[in-house]
């Protein structure tokens, strides 16, 4: 039998709590930035609320906090108000039927990257693909807090996985939350050893035909995602 619908939101909530509090434990965000997760064959979304005095650090979210909005980015369920950039997701399910889940952070070394000409290299064997197609960049640093900048975002991004706000942070999304928040991670990992290599010496990074022979070699994400849970408290 198909999966309750209330059942279903449940287990979505628990994971995009599980996705704050691992992108917390791991230094990638504070109290600022916000993942969501679109509600399958629906026009909502789960998202993390807008911070205030009850909802505090990204360490502290729970299932319970966690609210539902609709494309227009209107609070349809839960007790706290959305984000003032709830418009980064909104218009990205509206845009992009292909995108499950969205991740929008401050990130240091992934935000970094979006206010230099010096896109990100393909430089570890795992992280590689991401920058497969240099990362496009939206060049403003204002907050995407209504629905025509949200849409002048969505153009910058086109098709892409990945996108930089110059002067602000980054916009990832993926297939499944699981996914975009491991991207979330992958991209800091390869942001830093950007930053590093450039540092040492000239960097060296994978041939086309080495990045091709990792993607044969890929592993499915349950495993990575039963270890960045375990890092973090269970829902309570
Ligand atoms: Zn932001």
């Amino acid at each position: 039998m198909a999966q309750s619908y209330p059942k279903l939101v449940q287990e979505l909530k628990e994971k995009l709590a599980v996705s704050c509090r691992v992108l917390y434990h791991l230094g990638l965000v504070d109290y600022m930035g916000h993942p969501s997760v679109r509600i399958p064959d629906s026009d909502l979304a789960v998202i993390k609320p807008r911070f205030s005095p009850q909802i505090r650090g990204m360490s502290e979210m729970t299932s319970k906090q966690m609210i539902v909005v609709n494309l227009d980015g209107q609070l349809v369920e839960g007790d706290f108000p959305p984000p003032t950039e709830t418009p980064i997701h909104t218009e990205i399910y509206r845009a992009r039927p292909d995108v499950q889940a969205v991740v929008h952070t401050h990130q240091t070394m992934g935000t970094a990257f979006g206010m230099v000409d010096r896109p990100l290299m393909p430089l570890m064997h795992d992280e590689s693909e991401l920058v497969a197609r240099e990362i496009p960049v939206y060049p403003h640093g204002w907050l995407i807090s209504t629905r025509q900048l949200g849409e002048e975002m969505v153009r910058a991004l086109g098709d892409h996985r990945i996108l930089h706000l110059q002067n602000h942070g980054v916009v990832i999304t993926g297939s499944s939350i699981e996914y975009a928040t491991i991207d979330t991670i992958r991209l800091e990992r390869l942001a830093n050893m950007n930053y590093i290599t450039a540092v040492l010496g000239n960097p060296r990074p994978m041939s086309r035909e080495d990045m091709d022979r990792v993607m044969e070699q890929k592993q499915p994400i349950a495993a990575r995602w039963a270890y960045y849970t375990s890092l973090v408290d269970q829902d309570v």
